[in-house]
């Protein structure tokens, strides 16, 4: 199977989330990796919402390839190609999806419909393709919750956009919801009232100080904070009863959500109405990991350049699969531009789909024996 032409074609399949469920996507590689011997099965989070994962029994616990079949909307701007047509011109496929991640998608399949009749001596091969990437990992959530959806694995290759740059680690994301509730009165007797405006304002520059006392991680620094909105009141001449802002804070790994948010409870009190919006730790395999040493040595073969361990801004299903399998070493590598995900025009380079399988079949080769 030519991963070029499968990009294409999974392209031309429109799964913008939410409105386009990724059914007829996780059909089509359905059919291709059970024609080629993989057992296959779908599991929908909500009607037409499908993840696949496909198996193939080896000597030992399988090596997963994970990637998500969902893409952001076409946002406001004009595009000058069609988002939907795989269009190729100067080494280059456009359409929406074709660097976050059908281009990642499509070579991971090809690796794996390539490897389907080789021997796995050592370890099986598993490709987990989820739906609800983008909306904050839905699709891989609920692969965890069926039990035995996703079965073992050893280690994890997620196609997100690296421009083929192996990737060992990246931030986590808690983005949380406080809100204040306070009592309404007339503007020009606010005595009588509770003013949620000013609780609000001090626990957001209570936490604008918060320091998280950790120290940074070589590869990814520090963990950050950000006040992202602020609302509150009703009208100029009211004392506000409500008053609510957000916050997105980007952890490392070393540090566990559940104690940053007991924290922050603490520090603003019982009054502050705490809700999660996005909670997903971050990851990070060592870069002398075995795996990641194989990991290197393969996309060096393939890309015919040097690499090193890097970290990417994102997060991806990782945060979610990776301690749903134990914690297993867990590389990011795929073909796509990070630059380019979630842009208007956007577009992946032909070659780097090309080296990617070649990479992800180096990969395959070493750690399943095939
Ligand atoms: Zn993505």
């Amino acid at each position: 199977m030519n991963a070029v032409e499968l990009t294409r074609r999974i392209v031309r399949i429109d799964t913008i989330n939410p409105k386009s469920p990724e059914r007829p996507c996780a059909d089509l590689l359905g059919k291709l990796l059970g024609d080629a011997g993989y057992e296959v099965r779908l599991h929908e989070f909500a009607p037409g919402r499908a993840s696949l994962v496909a198996r193939r029994e080896g000597g030992g616990k399988p090596l997963a390839f994970v990637g998500h079949l969902d893409t952001v909307p076409l946002g406001a701007a004009p595009w000058s190609r069609d988002p939907f047509a795989g269009e190729t011109q100067e080494g280059r496929l456009y359409g929406r999806g074709s660097s976050d991640m059908k281009s990642g998608v499509a070579a991971m399949v090809a690796a794996a419909l390539d490897l389907s009749r080789a021997p796995l001596r050592k370890a099986g091969l598993t490709l987990v393709l989820v739906a609800g990437e983008e909306t904050g990992c839905e699709g891989a959530a609920h692969l965890a919750r069926v039990p035995g959806a996703l079965g073992e694995a050893r280690a994890m290759v997620v196609g997100e956009p690296t421009g083929n740059r192996p990737v060992v680690g990246h931030k986590g994301a808690l983005w949380l919801r406080v809100r204040f509730r306070g009592v309404t009165a007339h503007g020009s007797m606010p005595e009588k009232g509770k003013n949620a405006v000013y609780a609000a304002a001090r626990a957001l520059l209570a936490l604008a100080d918060l320091r998280f006392e950790v120290a940074p991680d070589p590869l990814l620094g520090g963990p950050t904070l950000n006040v992202g909105t602020f609302s509150g009141g009703m009208n100029v001449n009211s004392v506000p009863d409500e008053a609510t802002f957000t916050v997105d804070m980007r952890t490392i790994p070393s540090q566990r959500h559940a104690e940053i948010r007991a924290r922050i409870q603490t520090m603003l009190g019982a009054d502050a109405e705490i809700t999660p919006l996005v909670d997903l730790e971050g990851i990070r395999t060592a870069e002398d990991d075995p795996f990641v040493r194989t990991v290197l040595e393969a996309t060096s073969a393939a890309t015919g350049e040097k690499q090193e361990p890097g970290a990417a801004t994102y997060f991806t299903d990782a945060s979610v699969l990776t301690p749903a399998y134990g914690g297993i070493p867990t590389v990011v590598l795929g073909p796509g531009e990070m630059a380019l995900c979630h842009q208007t025009d956007e577009y992946c380079l032909i070659s780097r789909v090309e080296a990617a399988v070649a990479a992800y079949a180096g990969i395959a080769q070493k750690v399943c024996g095939a």
